[in-house]
């Protein structure tokens, strides 16, 4: 027994080590008050420019009087999954909502983003399928089509022409085309028009996973499809996340009645699972009422604050990614150069922590500064002169070069 025990232990060190050597062991920060621009980490008050709570709404108190108002209708609890008798009125009711906010014949709540990625692989796909995927997709879109056991290949970034030559050399039974609405860690916008284009002429399932575009971008936050014109209908499938802009927890499929049936049967990330708390449905239905009166205001804040971050970095020499949406990434290149820029950050009172590999490839690691619509222009700039700062201590980084 003990034998064993040190067999693992030494492993797991000896990992631990490699990792640390490398600047890539992590480790969590624990927040001290609510999600708000200015949290409180450990004993310190920090700016906080990495939540995905693009439009401030994970502490508004709309939300928070939701929740507590459905706690005393609903409880706490949903009891069971959504097959057995978990599914009551106010998940109904929000389904039925959010497919209409999107366009769609109907929507399927899931308990996360991850577990919706997983059905959209698994319970569509079957051995023989192929999922075609962007390079830079979420974890959960890859595991989803792995879990599946069709074929998954990868195109290169954005890269529509890649997509079509993976398509032409290959020999599938149905053919998925799945990449991210707002890609998360570079913030770009995939290239939705000739997705679209090409999945219509393969006669493919088009799939976009729209945690980051889903309340930000689109008329009144309806998301990146709706940006582009589109909504989720015949062949158009999206996934849209309620943690990020919507403030709270939880996800929906949205699209045709069929393939809404087809999850619903056959998804084991929907089937084997208590369905959400009645008190996470409810903050998720105040977030889309909040969306239908102020997403104009809110989206415009945002939008400043994006637009001038931009102008400091530009007027300033920091070199930003290719991107319009809040995500903001800074290169730096090694990931212990990231990790001291974010710590030379972090001593001037700024939250923005260093992502390394794997979450991005190695050798670019990066700062991920996120804005929302809470941020003032204040600590905007703030941002940007303590972040020349921080980018000057550190020497043959990408942004000094
Ligand atoms: C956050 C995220 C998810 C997962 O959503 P959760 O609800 O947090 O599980 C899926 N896809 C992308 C692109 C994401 O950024």
């Amino acid at each position: 027994m003990t034998l064993f025990k040190q067999g693992w232990r030494a492993s797991a060190r000896q990992k631990q080590q490699h990792l640390e050597s490398q600047s890539l062991w992590r480790e969590r920060r624990t927040v001290a008050s609510a999600q708000q621009p200015f949290v409180q980490v450990e004993n310190e008050w920090l700016t906080n420019f990495s939540s995905n709570d693009y439009l401030g709404l994970a502490a508004h108190p709309l939300l928070a009087d939701a929740v507590s108002s459905a706690s005393m209708q609903w409880g706490v609890g949903s009891g069971a999954s959504h097959m057995v008798c978990g599914h009551q009125n106010i998940h109904h009711q929000f389904e039925e909502e959010l497919a209409e906010f999107v366009g769609a014949e109907r929507a399927l709540l899931f308990s996360t983003g991850y577990m919706a990625n997983l059905a959209i692989g698994s319970a569509i796909l079957e051995k023989g399928d192929l999922s075609l995927q962007d390079r830079l997709n979420h974890a959960s879109l890859l595991d989803g089509a792995r879990l599946s056991g069709a074929t998954l290949k990868r195109f290169a970034h954005r890269d529509v022409d890649h997509a079509k030559r993976k398509i032409l050399a290959s020999d599938h039974r149905r053919l998925q085309l799945v990449s991210d609405g707002v890609f998360s860690m570079d913030g770009d916008i995939a290239p939705i028009s000739e997705l679209k284009k090409l999945s219509d002429r393969h006669d493919a399932l088009l799939c976009i996973d729209d945690a980051h575009g889903f309340g930000v971008l689109g008329a009144g936050g309806r998301g990146t499809l709706s940006s582009f014109g589109l909504t989720p209908t015949e062949n158009t499938v999206m996934v849209g996340t309620l943690g990020k802009a919507f403030g709270s927890f939880g996800a929906f499929i949205a699209g045709d009645d069929w393939l809404v049936e087809q999850l619903l049967q056959s998804a084991r990330s929907y089937i084997y699972t208590t369905a959400l708390p009645p008190t996470v449905v409810a903050a998720g239905r105040a977030a889309l009422e909040l969306m239908r009166e102020s997403h104009t205001s809110l989206s415009n804040t945002l939008m400043a604050n994006i637009s001038q971050f931009k102008k400091l970095c530009a007027d300033r020499g920091v070199k930003l990614m290719n991107s319009e949406s809040p995500i903001q990434p800074v290169l730096i290149g090694l990931e212990h150069e990231a990790v001291a820029v974010s710590d030379a950050l972090n001593e001037q009172g700024f939250l923005v922590p260093a992502i390394r590999t794997p979450t991005v490839a190695k050798g670019q690691a990066r700062l991920r500064v996120t804005l929302t619509a809470a941020h003032t222009e204040f600590q905007v700039s703030a941002l940007v002169d303590a972040m020349c700062k921080a980018l000057a201590g550190v020497e043959n980084c990408e942004q000094c070069a």
